[in-house]
């Protein structure tokens, strides 16, 4: 690293403020945050930008529900983004948190977590944690829902699912939300 640091041009070199920061407030008016903007979270779990993509689809879909461009419409958009994705955001920060202690943490509890984790964790264990991580899958309202090949659960789709006019979802498509 250190070679790495002295072969900078220092220009290139910007400081990291904040590791890690959710916000409270994600929009105002006409503007709207999304990723790392609003929810800036530890990469140990690698899923930051996955949570940026997820942000992004829930909003597009809440853009598309929209009646009318009058401030009051705009504003209910963005509260039905935040109701969707807030909490969401909020528990990948603390998993965030939590992947990095137990893959990075240096004091003799975390080391004990991670040898026993990295060492004895079952696999259908491990896999169980994943498949309910990954059950959350947002999918843009306006195209048929990407078939379920899985063996684990998917969270139903929340918010109205509506194909645009002259585009017909298949019906199983609106119907599998499970
Ligand atoms: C080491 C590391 C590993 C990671 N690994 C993963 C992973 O495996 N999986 C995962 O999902 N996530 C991972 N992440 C997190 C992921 O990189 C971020 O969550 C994601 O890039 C956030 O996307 P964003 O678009 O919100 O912000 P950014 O990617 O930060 O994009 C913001 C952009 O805005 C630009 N910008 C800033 N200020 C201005 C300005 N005033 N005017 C114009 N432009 C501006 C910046 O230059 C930048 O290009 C990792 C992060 C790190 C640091």
């Amino acid at each position: 690293m250190g070679e790495i640091f002295d072969a900078t041009p220092p220009e290139r070199i910007s400081k990291v403020f904040l590791e890690e920061k959710l916000f409270k407030t994600w929009y105002y008016g006409r503007t709207v945050l999304i990723g790392d903007a609003c929810h800036k979270m530890l990469p140990a779990a690698g899923v930051g930008a996955v949570n940026a993509m997820q942000d992004v689809v829930v909003l597009a879909n809440c853009l598309y529900s929209m009646n009318s461009s009058t401030q009051e419409d705009i504003t209910a958009l963005f509260q039905e983004y935040y109701k969707q994705r807030f909490h969401r955001a909020a528990n990948e920060i603390e998993r965030s948190k939590a992947m990095a202690k137990m893959i990075a943490g240096q004091t003799w509890l975390e080391r004990v977590v991670r040898h026993v984790l990295l060492n004895y964790l079952p696999n259908w264990l491990q896999q169980q944690i994943s498949t309910k991580n990954f059950e959350y899958r947002p999918q843009i309202a306006w195209l048929p829902l990407v078939p379920h090949r899985g063996l684990g659960r998917v969270l139903p789709q929340e918010g109205p699912r509506r194909p645009r006019p002259g585009f017909h979802l298949p019906q199983q498509s609106i119907a599998q939300t499970v």
